[in-house]
């Protein structure tokens, strides 16, 4: 499954397909919670080293193709990602969809982090915007100097001037940004401070980015991994809002790293508490059942 590139879904007129750069070693002890944080939240998730994905969702509805979170690492690339190991990636993902970066309408970036906007060039060293005909959007809180702290600022700037340069960047500031009536980017701050989640198909799915890392986060919300650019109140907050309603409704999730192939559901399980049921290839569905779509993968 680590090596799996490809899981599709159907989602009301949706359709959807993960498509994943690869998979990595999250360890948690390596970050430690801001301190206080978790005496009144629980002691927190396990510390154990956890195989994380790197989930990029293209989704085409209403007449459009979008690339969510692009990510892409090349082979020779170095990245700070612990044990990476990369799938052929975007263009091999499209290629089996029976696409191409050519006919991508749309790049939504849920934030500014590199692991989530490495794909918008053709490789590390190229400057070739990989969609060219795709208007980029992100939002301005983490575009505009002093948003993002200098270690993530470099590597942002790096992917995304030659798409600016290219007059393809869309800088947002409004609360949320409607690519069409069932695919609207919403402000959902903490990770970084224009942080976003993307609603799909009137909420029967959403794409959340980094609201969660790992399945652990949810149930523990003021646990998070270390970053200058986190405000982690408002990352509970946002959490709390955002797991309480996707677990409400049932909608099908996927966030950023998740491991392949990225499919699940939240189910409140406690005050505040939100458990991650993956879809299992092959096997059952979580409680409460995803009826729609099927696995291709
Ligand atoms: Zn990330």
């Amino acid at each position: 499954m680590i090596h799996g590139l490809l899981s599709r879904r159907d989602v009301g007129s949706a359709h959807l397909a993960v498509i994943s750069a690869g998979s990595f070693d999250f360890t948690p002890r390596e970050y430690s919670p801001p301190a206080g944080s978790r005496s009144s939240l629980g002691t927190g998730p396990s510390m154990e080293t956890v195989r994380a994905g790197l989930c990029s969702l293209y989704v085409e509805t209403d007449g459009v193709r979008v690339i969510i979170d692009p990510v892409q690492f090349g082979e020779d690339e170095d990245v700070p990602l612990a044990n990476l190991v990369a799938t052929p990636g975007l263009d091999a993902g499209l290629e089996a969809l029976g696409t191409d970066p050519m006919s991508i309408d749309y790049v939504l970036l849920t934030h500014g982090h590199f692991d989530h906007c490495s794909g918008v060039l053709q490789g590390a060293n190229s400057s070739r915007v990989r969609f060219p005909n795709a208007t980029h959007v992100l939002r301005v809180e983490d575009w505009a100097e002093g948003g993002l702290s200098e270690e993530w600022r470099r590597p942002l700037l790096n992917y995304l001037k030659p798409v600016e340069e290219a007059g393809l960047l869309r800088i947002i500031g409004s609360h949320s940004y409607e690519v069409s009536e069932r695919l609207i980017l919403i402000h959902a701050p903490g990770e970084t401070p224009g942080h976003c989640v993307v609603q799909i198909a009137e909420g029967a799915a959403y794409y959340l980015g980094d609201l969660v890392h790992i399945p652990a986060e949810s149930k523990w919300i003021g646990w998070a991994a270390g970053s200058h650019d986190r405000d982690l109140g408002k990352m509970i907050d946002s959490r709390r809002m955002f797991l309480r309603q996707v677990a409400e409704t049932r909608a099908v999730c996927v966030f950023t790293h998740a491991p392949f192939p990225g499919w699940g559901m939240f189910r409140s399980v406690a005050d505040d508490q939100w458990q991650w049921d993956p879809v299992v290839e092959g096997g059952k569905p979580p409680s409460g059942g995803i009826t729609r779509g099927q696995e291709f993968a």
